[in-house]
């Protein structure tokens, strides 16, 4: 979600004339797009907003933004916290950052015709422009655009007013932006209230886009060479548009408000239909718009969705798959817990049997799928009996990967307030190596059955490891340069601070044979050796290989 919403951004920004640069030091307006899912990942944030306040001690001209959840989280106070920022930006805002690097700009520039005693400089800068805010503060002026309290509101007037529709609607189809994948977002928020989760607070409630503007945006992807196409929602298959209430303004259909879902009583995994089958013509259910991208744009070569909620997961989105030979049999699925005591403290709405039947009705409909899901190990009161009952749900899910976490409290959610995080840091870190071993016996064992067979790899990138060789392999070779150039100067006998870019660019390569890697139609990170030029296309490839985390294996050409 976090990757599109930059993209986004960067779209919006790369129109209006900002170019971009791969080092921020090198950058007159540095902006961090944050998560606040984990303390961790917070902590990241900050540490490089102290970075860049530091080097803006030396050029104050730089414009620094922090965008995103933890800055719908933090609110205004970050302004306070860390004086050094100049704007901040939720998630729901996202649209208005270039009008708020605007605004940043017109506040110095006013206050620099103050000095000079302008008129200019007398004018107190707009107090709202578009829904974008400047407020006098003690440490100047505060640019910020954020939902704040009005981002549960349930009207419908609420959704007419979604300007960040906008922001999807404007995205860039150039081919540079995207290497054959790209993200397409169906739902914004969550309607869920997982006591552990900050998502409903700093997303907003759940936003349905128009099932003819999810269209036409995979459409007009696909024209741009995009093979695959990823389908987002923090509750993806919840996706629900009833088009009886659907409201257009100024010719653009409006996304639509989710119902809010009691998660508070497990009602049961549906059987047969479930959430995703209505009956009703006017709505156009999840199951429905993976049908229609997939019918009308047979050029696409592969849909994916993620993340599914268990407990939305009916039968008819399983038989709309299992038609579909470019759906992808992947589905993510996170459980976060094996412990029904757990489980219902976080207020997951479903039980350990409904998950296990859910994973029965898959794997009858849908015999070749790839599960995956999350898991959280040290929930507050988590004893050492609902560990264990999540390391058997482990090993009979059959996961072919699971991301693990360590429970983090996070300010404004249920579990902080009602939980105290009472299971120790040693006994969570315990926790989350046994559950990872665990998943590594199991993924390996997924990953032999795949030995001898050919898959369908969509290559994504040449591999970690070759992209660190070719950087060292440039900078040996600059070296190397940088040191025959400085022998061979006559007029310096050596000049240790000579420029790299000085050195003659290092010799053109003969082959462009690389280790490359991709995933299967089932998400299975594959490894193998083959030209660069093939990222961003499907090939085959014969496994002959296996290891935990992935498949290696050869080009069948
Ligand atoms: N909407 C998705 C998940 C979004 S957050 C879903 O419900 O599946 C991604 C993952 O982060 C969650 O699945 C959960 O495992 C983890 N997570 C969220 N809040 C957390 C917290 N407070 N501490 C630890 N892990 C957390
Ligand atoms: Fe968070 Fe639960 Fe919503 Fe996922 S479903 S985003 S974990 S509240």
């Amino acid at each position: 979600m976090n990757v599109l919403d930059s993209q986004l951004v960067r779209g919006s920004l790369q129109s209006l004339g900002y170019t971009f640069t791969d080092d921020w030091r090198n950058a007159d307006v540095v902006l961090y797009n944050t998560c606040s899912v984990r303390e961790q990942a917070e902590n990241k944030a900050y540490s490089r907003i102290g970075l860049v306040g530091m080097r803006k001690k030396e050029n104050p001209d730089i414009v620094l933004g922090v965008i995103g959840c933890m800055a719908e989280r933090d609110g205004v106070d970050m302004f306070r916290r860390h004086p050094q920022v100049d704007l901040i930006c939720g998630p729901g805002e996202l649209d208005k950052v270039p009008l708020l690097i605007d605004n940043v700009m017109r506040t110095r520039m006013s206050s620099r015709f103050k000095v000079q005693g302008s008129e200019l400089g007398n004018k107190k800068p707009d107090a709202t422009r578009d829904g974008a805010s400047t407020r006098n503060f003690e440490h100047g002026t505060l640019n910020y655009s954020l939902q704040g309290n009005t981002h549960r509101r349930s009207s419908t007037l609420a959704a007419a007013e979604d300007t960040l529709e906008l922001l999807d609607l404007a995205r860039s189809f150039s081919p540079d932006e995207h290497q054959g994948s790209a993200y397409v977002r169906i739902t914004r928020g969550c309607n869920k209230f997982c006591t552990y989760c900050v998502v409903p607070n700093t997303r907003g409630r759940e936003v349905h886009r128009a099932p003819d503007a999810i269209v036409e945006e995979c459409r007009k992807l696909v024209e741009s060479g995009v093979v695959e196409i990823t389908l987002l929602g923090q509750t993806v298959n919840h996706y629900h548009y009833d088009h009886a209430t659907a409201q257009s303004i100024n010719g653009i259909v409006q996304p639509q408000v989710g119902s809010i879902v009691n998660n508070t009583k497990a009602h049961g995994l549906p059987s047969v239909g479930g959430s995703g089958a209505d009956k009703s013509e006017n709505v156009t259910t999840f199951a429905q718009l993976l049908a229609r991208i997939h019918d009308e744009i047979p050029q696409l070569q592969r849909l994916r969705f993620v993340t599914s909620f268990p407990r939305d997961f009916g039968d008819d989105i399983l038989h709309t798959i299992a038609a579909r030979p470019r759906i992808c049999r992947y589905l993510h699925l996170p459980v976060q817990s094996g412990s029904n005591r757990m489980l219902k403290l976080m207020n997951r709405g479903y039980t350990v049997e409904e998950y296990l039947e859910l994973i029965a009705r898959i794997r009858r409909i849908l015999p070749d799928a790839t599960l995956a899901s999350d898991l959280i190990c040290g929930f507050p009161s988590e004893t050492e009996e609902d560990h264990k009952a999540t390391c058997d749900l482990m090993r009979a899910a059959g996961w072919k990967n699971s991301f693990i976490f360590k429970y983090s409290p996070r300010p404004g959610t249920t579990a902080i307030d009602r939980f105290e995080d009472d299971v120790p840091e040693e006994i969570k870190k315990a926790r989350n190596n046994e559950l990872l071993r665990i998943q590594g016996d199991v993924s390996e064992e997924i990953h032999r059955t795949w030995v001898g067979k050919t898959v369908r790899v969509f290559v994504e990138s040449v591999s970690h490891r070759e992209q660190k060789k070719q950087k060292a392999a440039i900078a040996a070779t600059s070296h190397v340069q940088l040191r025959w150039d400085a022998t061979h100067d006559n007029s310096t006998t050596t000049n240790a601070t000579l420029a790299p870019t000085l050195a003659p660019p290092p010799p053109a390569q003969t082959t462009s044979i690389t280790q490359l890697t991709g995933r299967t139609d089932g998400d299975l990170i594959v490894m193998f050796d083959g030209d660069a030029s093939l990222v961003g296309s499907i090939v085959e490839v014969k496994i002959h290989k296996h290891a935990p985390l992935a498949l290696f294996g050869e080009q069948v050409v």
